[in-house]
C-alpha cells in the first residue's frame, strides 16, 4: 500500500537535509539513507546522512550559537518555547500522522504521544523564568555564599525511535530553557519527527545554531567524535543499556557530564485484593502501549495464585479482539513493530518461555506478509527460568507468572539489573506504601499502568539510567552549579 495524497504531502513537508548552523544542507558526501513505514515496508523518504565532519560542524555551530543563547533572557528563551508549543498544538494532527507513519504505532497513541511531548515544551517554557540561586551567611560570620546555577554549554543528543517526539522534547525543552545549545541525533529508523520539530522550532523564533540535527547510519563513530571534542559540555542518551553503557565509558575521557535513559524490564504485581477491572485495563495499557516498545512497558506480570487464573482469562479474553494493522488506520490496536528484527526477537522469546513450560492463552505467531507485524500474545504460568523474565521484550508478548505472597512477589520484582518502573496494584495502603520503600525503581505506578508525565520527574535506578527528564529537576540536569564566597 502506499502513502495517500495527504500522508504524501505531510512528508513533502519534512526537510531531507541536515540542520546546521540554521542552514538546511546535504551531507558533506552527499551520502543519504532511507526511511521506511514499517506497516508495508515501503520507503518513504530519503534524506541525508551525517558524516563525522557533519557533526561536528554541528558542534561548532552550537559551540558558536551558545554564549548568545546563555545571554538571551529567560523570558525570551521561554517565550520560544512556548510559540513551539502553540505551533505544536496547531499542528497536532500533523505530528500525530509522521510519528505513526514512520514508528508504526496507532494514530490514537500517536495523538497522545504529541500531546505529551508538547507537554515538555509548556513546563520548560514555565520552569526557564524559575531557575534560582541562594545567598547565605557563612556559620563562623565572616561572609556571604553566593550559589548560581549557570547553562552547561552545548550539549548532545541521541535519542531512540519508540517515541521520536516526546524523547526529544523531553531533552530540547529543558536545555533550551536552561540556555544550552544542542546537536541532536535522532534514531536512524525514525528521524522525520525530530527533523520537523527542529523546522517548528525554527518557525517559533529560535535563532540559527541553537538546535543543529545531524542523523546518521553510523551513530558510533559520530558518538566517538563527538565524545572526545572537549567543547561538548554534556551528553544526554535515552536508549539501550549495552550502548549506554559504551558512551558512558567514552564521555569518562573528558569526565563529561551525562544523563542516561536506558532499558527497563518493569515488574507489575497484582495482589489479592487489587481492582481487578482497574487491574486488566492497567496491564493491557502498561503492555500493549506502543505496540509493547516502551521502556515503561510491564514486562513481568506477577499476580497472586489466588486471582490468576481469572486475570489471565480476563486479560487474554481483551487481547484477542486487539485489531492489528497499520498505525494509521483508526481503527487499529496493534500497528507493526519497528522492524523484522523485533518480530524475530518477540518469535525467539515465545518459543522460549513454551519450552520452558509457559502456556499459550492467545496469540503467539508472527503475521505473513508486508511490515513486520506480531500477534498480542498472552502467556500464562512463566517459568522464573525464561528468557522473558530477565530480557527487556520490547514486543506485544505478555506472561504471566504467579506468586503466594508479599516478600515472594518483592523478591521475584527485584531480581533484575533494571530498575526504570513498576507497577502495583492493590487496595490496601499499607501495602502501596510498603511497596513504595521496597521496589528498587526510579518510579512506580500505585493502581495506574501509565506513569509518564512532564511535571514529573521521570528515570530510573540500577542498570536503568542516570539522572532525571521532565519535572523540576529536569533543568537540572542542564545546569552548572557555582559558588562564590564575598568576604564582608
Ligand atoms: P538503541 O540503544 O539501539 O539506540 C538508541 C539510539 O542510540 C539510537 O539513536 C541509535 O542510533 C543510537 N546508537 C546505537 N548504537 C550507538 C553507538 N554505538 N553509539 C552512539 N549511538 C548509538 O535503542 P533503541 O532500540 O533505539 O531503543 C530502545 C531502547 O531504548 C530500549 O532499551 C528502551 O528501554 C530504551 N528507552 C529508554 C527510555 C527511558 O526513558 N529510560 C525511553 C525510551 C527508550
Amino acid at each position: 500500500m502506499t502513502l495517500k495524497p495527504h500522508e504524501q504531502e505531510l512528508i513533502n513537508q519534512v526537510q531531507t537535509g541536515l540542520c546546521i548552523g540554521g542552514t538546511w544542507q546535504p551531507s558533506s558526501t552527499g551520502a543519504t539513507f532511507d526511511v521506511q513505514d514499517p506497516a508495508t515496508g515501503e520507503v518513504i523518504k530519503t534524506i541525508a546522512d551525517a558524516t563525522v565532519d557533519d557533526a561536528l560542524m554541528a558542534l561548532e555551530a552550537a559551540v558558536t550559537a551558545q554564549e548568545a543563547w546563555a545571554e538571551t533572557s529567560t523570558r525570551g528563551r521561554s517565550n520560544i518555547l512556548r510559540r513551539a508549543f502553540d505551533l505544536l498544538m496547531d499542528r497536532h494532527e500533523d505530528f500525530a500522522l509522521l510519528i505513526s507513519i514512520e514508528m508504526g504505532k496507532p494514530i490514537s497513541e500517536a495523538r497522545a504521544e504529541v500531546t505529551y511531548g508538547g507537554e515538555f515544551l509548556r513546563w520548560f517554557s514555565e520552569e526557564a523564568v524559575r531557575v534560582r540561586g541562594d545567598y547565605r551567611p557563612t556559620p563562623e560570620g565572616a561572609g556571604n555564599i553566593v550559589v548560581s546555577h549557570l547553562p552547561v554549554g552545548p550539549t548532545y543528543f541521541i535519542t531512540p525511535w519508540n517515541f521520536p517526539l516526546a524523547m526529544a522534547t523531553r531533552k530540547i525543552a529543558p536545555a533550551l530553557a536552561a540556555g544550552c545549545t544542542v546537536v541532536i541525533k535522532p534514531a536512524e529508523l525514525t528521524p522525520l519527527t525530530t527533523i520537523f520539530l527542529v523546522q517548528l522550532l525554527e518557525e517559533a523564533g529560535l535563532p540559527a545554531g541553537v538546535v543543529n540535527v545531524v542523523p546518521t547510519t553510523s551513530p558510533a563513530d559520530q558518538s566517538s567524535a563527538l565524545l572526545k571534542d572537549s567543547r561538548l559540555k554534556k551528553l544526554s542518551f535515552t536508549g539501550s543499556t549495552p550502548v549506554g553503557i559504551k558512551l558512558l565509558e567514552a564521555a569518562a575521557q573528558n569526565v563529561l557530564r551525562t544523563s542516561m535513559e536506558l532499558g527497563g524490564n518493569a515488574p507489575f504485581i497484582v495482589f489479592e485484593d487489587a481492582d481487578l477491572d482497574r487491574a486488566v485495563d492497567g496491564v493491557l495499557l502498561a503492555k500493549f502501549r506502543n505496540i509493547g516498545q516502551a521502556c515503561t512497558a510491564a514486562n513481568r506480570i506477577i499476580v497472586h495464585e489466588s486471582i490468576a487464573d481469572a486475570f489471565a482469562q480476563r486479560v487474554s479474553d481483551r487481547v484477542a479482539q486487539m485489531k492489528i494493522g497499520r498505525g494509521a488506520e483508526e481503527s487499529t490496536d496493534i500497528g507493526a513493530l519497528v522492524d523484522g528484527r523485533a518480530v524475530a526477537k518477540a518469535e525467539r522469546l515465545v518459543a522460549d518461555a513454551v519450552a520452558t513450560g509457559a502456556t499459550v492463552l492467545t496469540g503467539g505467531k508472527s503475521i505473513e506478509g508486508p511490515g513486520s507485524y506480531f500477534e498480542p500474545t498472552v502467556l500464562d504460568r512463566l517459568s522464573p527460568n525464561s528468557a522473558l523474565m530477565s530480557e527487556e521484550i520490547f514486543g506485544p508478548v505478555l506472561g504471566i507468572i504467579r506468586f503466594t505472597n508479599e516478600e515472594e512477589a518483592v523478591k521475584i520484582a527485584n531480581d533484575t539489573d533494571y530498575g526504570l518502573v513498576s507497577y502495583v496494584f492493590t487496595e490496601n495502603v499499607h501495602c502501596g506504601q510498603r511497596m513504595i520503600e521496597k521496589l528498587q525503581t526510579g518510579m512506580m505506578g500505585l493502581n495506574t499502568g501509565l506513569i509518564s508525565n512532564a511535571a514529573a520527574p521521570f528515570g530510573g535506578i540500577k542498570q536503568s539510567g542516570i539522572g532525571r527528564e521532565g519535572g523540576f529537576e529536569g533543568i537540572s540536569e542542564f545546569l552548572s552549579t557555582k559558588y562564590t564566597l564575598i568576604p564582608r
